[in-house]
């Protein structure tokens, strides 16, 4: 029997399997459970399973980190604090290409009870920069994430310069007369 097999049933390596199972799995919390013990989690998912975050990219490779902290807001109510981030490719509305974006997003979400007890908590807190939603006894925090990170996105992402904006500034140069005079001195 080779060494090598016997370290692929090595327990250390079986019980990091599982675990990542389990981090893999522990999508679904109970919103106000989380909040109350003031859990946190942290990861780290591939741009590629989020569906409808993809749908809007150029590209799905990469990988999003994001952290989501459970707590208290001083009026009383739960709150879940989100931060997501990463490098996604967009489609430039000018020309149309990919190009490179820096995704970095924090927002904080007041859980109310119900959909009535959210609305209620959204008119009595009255503060803009707060969403307020419905918890959840399973909430599924991927969705959560994916939320945060479409509304993140540029309305309308261009590049500084597209690719194909080379013509238009040698345009340029050479209209100079600054450029031109330099030369016949
Ligand atoms: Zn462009």
């Amino acid at each position: 029997m080779s060494p090598l097999w016997e370290s692929g049933l090595n327990p250390a390596i079986i019980a990091g399997f599982l675990k990542h199972l389990a981090a893999m799995s522990a999508k679904n919390v109970d919103s106000f459970e989380f909040c109350q013990q003031q859990q946190q989690l942290v990861g780290q998912t591939a741009v590629a399973e989020f569906a409808r975050l993809s749908a809007e990219l150029a590209a799905t490779s990469g990988m999003l980190d994001w952290t989501i902290t459970g707590g208290r807001h001083s009026s009383g109510v739960p709150q879940l604090s989100l931060k997501v981030g990463g490098q996604i490719s967009l489609v430039c509305q000018r020309c149309l290409s990919p190009m490179s974006h820096l995704l970095s997003s924090e927002s904080t979400l007041l859980l109310g009870k119900d959909e009535a007890d959210a609305d209620e908590v959204e008119a009595r807190i009255e503060d803009e920069s707060l969403d307020v939603i419905a918890g959840s006894a399973s909430m599924d925090l991927m969705v959560l994430l994916e939320d945060e990170a479409l509304l993140a996105l540029p309305l309308s992402p261009k590049h500084a310069e597209c690719p194909g904006d080379l013509p238009t500034a040698g345009a340029e140069k050479a209209e100079s007369p600054f450029a031109v005079l330099k030369k016949l001195r």
